[in-house]
């Protein structure tokens, strides 16, 4: 299976849990940063969301889709010990709560229906947000998402200031410091005038949570290619630019899968002499990797902390052990020896964070 995004975290997710869940010390710390998409609308925001889960259910197209912010918390659920989980995949939506969704295709009609509820069937936005739980052991506890796109004309039921109001609904989001941006760009406009690069970098001046995401590599101009936006040679951005292909409005309309288009896309980049030659650049499973790699630096960074904590427990544990007196004084030993074994791995766990860290961004 193609990589998605938090697919090499949740392993080291599992292993931290095993190490803290005995001592009582809670995961739950952690707190992994948000992704959101910004760009102009049509430019692929959806359709980049969407592959990065790996799941058909958002609603995508030419018009205006994404009417409504759309929170997607993802939420791990292990399997249990027995491995009697049967792996299955629900969302739930806040505003409808106890109900599950087996059927993603039903998710995304829940999502327009909801979108219409609020926002009436003509075009109109409104900045309350759909909020939407999925349950999976294949996803990291974490939160994605999806926005409206920059608009400058209104349509239907759109009030006149409607720019303004879009841009302040996308500014609330990524201006919050934990938000990574995904700034998305329409290979075949204009790199230097992109909303999405001009929204990330007044939300993010020094660009260290800001990834460019160029789509449409495959509907450029004959005789052009992305060769210069992609190494950061229109617009500079310090984490860089993935450029991606994902599905077109046929391939929607045929029901194309995500693996058929993943296989596409890897094809295409694979067939295409420019981007042969960047294929760190190039591609969702690129992207997917490259925000791995930002989640598992995230976890190194809060590890000490962990480690911190899991020593003052080791501690209280060793004094009240001693207060019982020499009658249990090899438990107390014991326990002290169970306790340094955890300690160990947990720092045989932060090197291992660590090399794999290293070993990305040397590639
Ligand atoms: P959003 O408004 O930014 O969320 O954009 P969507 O994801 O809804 O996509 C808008 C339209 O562009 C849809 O018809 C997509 O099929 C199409 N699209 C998105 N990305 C690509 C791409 O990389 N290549 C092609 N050919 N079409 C794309
Ligand atoms: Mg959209």
């Amino acid at each position: 299976t193609p990589p998605t995004i938090g697919a090499s975290v949740i392993p080291i997710m599992n292993k931290l849990q095993d190490i803290l869940a005995p001592v009582g010390a809670e995961l739950s710390k952690i707190s992994l940063p948000q992704v959101a998409v910004v760009g102009s609308q049509s430019s692929g925001k959806s359709s980049v969301l969407e592959a990065l889960v790996g799941r058909d259910f958002l609603p995508r197209g030419c018009d205006i889709c994404t009417r409504r912010p759309l929170v997607l918390m993802l939420e791990n659920r292990p399997r249990n010990a027995a491995g009697d989980d049967d792996g299955a995949e629900w969302g739930e939506f806040r505003h409808l709560p106890g109900k599950r969704f087996y059927d993603f295709s039903k998710i995304r009609r829940e999502i327009q229906a909801e979108t219409e509820r609020e926002a009436g069937w003509n075009r109109g936005v409104s900045d309350r947000q759909i909020s939407l739980r999925i349950s999976s052991p294949n996803v990291l506890n974490m939160t994605l998402v999806d926005l409206p796109g920059v608009t400058k004309v209104p349509v239907g039921d759109q009030p006149t200031d409607i720019e303004e109001r879009i841009r302040k609904m996308i500014m609330a989001h990524i201006r919050q410091e934990n938000c990574i941006i995904l700034a998305v760009t329409p290979a075949n406009s204009d790199l230097a005038t992109s909303d999405a690069l001009q929204m990330a970098r007044e939300a993010d001046p020094t660009g260290s949570r800001t990834i460019g995401v160029i789509t449409k590599l495959d509907i450029m101009d004959r005789g052009t290619d992305a060769r210069n936006f992609l190494l950061g040679k229109v617009v500079p951005l310090r984490l860089g630019y993935v450029g991606v292909v994902n599905r077109s409005q046929e391939d929607i309309n045929k029901n194309r899968s995500i693996a058929e288009a993943l296989a596409y896309e890897e094809q295409f980049f694979h067939d295409h002499p420019v981007y042969s030659g960047l294929s760190d650049r190039c591609g969702i499973p690129q992207l997917a990797k490259k925000l791995n790699q930002i989640l598992e630096q995230h976890i190194r960074m809060v590890l000490p902390g962990l480690n911190a904590e899991l020593n003052s427990h080791m501690m209280s544990i060793v004094k009240e052990l001693r207060m019982y007196g020499e009658a249990i004084e090899s438990k107390g030993e014991q326990g002290m020896i169970l306790l340094n074994i955890l300690t160990q791995y947990c720092e045989a766990f932060s090197s291992l964070v660590d090399g794999r860290s290293q070993e990305m961004s040397t590639k």
